[in-house]
């Protein structure tokens, strides 16, 4: 019983070598000697990266066995895109004589590189209380998305900004710089608004308020307080005083300061009264001189011609009369070598102005400056040495005639070129005197636009403005010729 027992086992052990070696035979055929497609290195998935060129890869095939294996044919079909993230599919075709294979691959085109961060400051950096930095710039950089700055995030590790930003592939790109707490920067605040502000007397003040940001904070615009108020029924200069602090007691001011002015039609005896006059008009800069006239509700004089610039401005003219400024004669001509040569002419060229005025207002004006003014030298060119300035001062009283010189000359006829130099030639002339007759000339559009500023200086200390009158105070040139 035994030694059968050993003889069936004996038995089994032969025929399982047997197969084995059938098989390790079969194996050893089929690897080294049977005739096939060979594929020494072959990924049926492969990761590219973006932007790197992409190669078919067909060299590692061939046909035949271990020993002798020879080229074969290869198609690719299929392209892929490395500018373009994504999956794509690649079919080869192998052939050797009549026998075929095909494979196909899976080109995936991913980014795997990280955005890089890059910081344009000193270090350490600023950061806030609330942990927000600032005064650096950060830029990061990715290879697929370009810019993307505005997705870095940051946050404070002990004594360090760690700066972080990940890519739409979710590639992580990380930077580690010193950082320090400190925020002495100052908030910046803006006033709405002028911050000169003139209102008549007994008219609204309407506060415009301001604006406020800081660097730590952002917008602390509803944190401003505003110290001083404004009564609008007393003349006067009021200041508001604007402030902000930002949440590390940083603070910052600004001022504004309102005038409540009197507009008043009588010149005060004892106040500085300013006569403002534009001469040689009207023209087309009249219109939006009268516009800042009556925004400040002041009245002037308009020493008027006829000359051919004046023309299709009779509306203007009109709207002077109407709006309670006075209409002076100048001259219709303004013609030097007529109106200087003889008393006649001159007259003659005065009733043709006064005729113009009172056929377009109504009113004939009595109030008259002449050409060059009282003073001038120049009608000497022409009057053939009969002094007529001396006989006409006299004659156009004479005919109840009331002439007005100057005492402050704005030199936009001689010497000023912009209206900054205007303003400061009219302001720098007015002191404590009680009648000032500012000359000015309505057909220089710089010298126009230098009025509000000299209203508002004049407003704002303590100076009335007033229209001539007939009965105005005599300011008069020293006579010449
Ligand atoms: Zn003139």
């Amino acid at each position: 019983m035994e030694e059968k027992k050993v003889q069936i086992d004996k038995k089994i052990l032969f025929s399982l070598i047997g197969i084995l070696s059938f098989l390790i035979i079969f194996l050893i055929i089929y690897f080294f000697f049977l005739p096939r497609f060979r594929f020494s290195d072959f990924d049926e998935k492969i990761d590219i990266s973006f932007a790197n060129d992409f190669s078919y890869q067909s060299d590692n095939v061939c046909y035949g066995t271990f020993f002798n294996c020879e080229k074969v044919k290869v198609l690719e079909e299929g392209s892929v895109d490395t500018s373009k993230l994504g999956s794509y599919k690649v079919t080869y075709v192998f052939s050797y004589n009549d026998k075929k294979i095909s494979k196909d691959q899976i080109v995936n085109v991913v980014d795997n590189e990280s955005p890089v961060i890059e910081i344009n400051g000193e270090e350490p950096l600023n950061y806030c209380a609330n942990g927000k930095g600032y005064g650096y710039k950060v830029l990061a950089t990715d290879n697929y998305d370009g810019d993307i700055s505005d997705k870095v995030t940051s946050k404070i590790v002990d004594d360090k900004i760690v700066f972080e930003v990940v890519d739409s592939s979710g590639n992580k790109g990380i930077l580690e710089k010193k950082g320090i707490l400190n925020d002495k920067e100052l908030p910046i605040i803006k006033l709405n608004g002028e911050s000169s502000v003139f209102i008549p007397l007994n008219g609204e003040y309407i506060e415009a308020n301001a604006t406020a940001t800081d660097n730590c904070d952002g917008d602390l615009t509803n944190k401003i307080t505003i110290d001083g108020s404004v009564d609008e029924t007393k003349t006067g200069e009021y200041k508001l005083v604007y402030k902000v602090k930002d949440s590390n007691n940083n603070e910052s001011s600004t001022t504004r300061y309102v005038y409540v002015y009197q507009a008043s039609d009588y010149p005060s005896l004892d106040g500085k009264n300013v006569y403002l006059t534009f001469d040689d008009g009207p023209s087309k800069y009249t219109g939006k001189l009268l516009d800042v006239l009556k925004k400040y509700n002041v009245k002037a004089t308009f020493f008027v011609t006829d000359q051919g610039l004046t023309k299709g401005y009779d509306d203007v003219l009109k709207r002077a009369y109407d709006e309670g400024h006075t209409i002076g004669l100048h001259s219709a001509s303004h013609n030097y070598g007529y109106i200087y040569s003889n008393l006649d002419a001159y007259f003659n060229d005065l009733y043709a102005i006064q005729d113009k005025v009172k056929r377009i207002t109504g009113f004939a004006p009595m109030i008259v400056r002449f050409p060059g003014g009282g003073s001038n030298t120049i009608s000497a060119n022409y009057d053939n040495g009969s002094h007529i300035m001396s006989m006409l001062t006299k004659a156009v009283q004479a005919k109840g005639f009331r002439y007005f010189d100057w005492n402050v000359d704005s030199k936009d006829a001689n010497g000023a070129k912009t209206s900054a130099q205007v303003a400061s030639n009219v302001i720098n002339s007015l002191g404590n005197k009680n009648t000032y007759v500012v000359l000015q000339h309505d057909i220089k559009e710089f010298s126009v636009d230098a009025v509000e500023t000299i209203i508002q200086f004049g407003l704002s200390h303590g100076y009335s403005f007033q229209a001539l009158k007939m009965d105005s105070p005599r300011v008069e040139h020293r006579i010449n010729n």
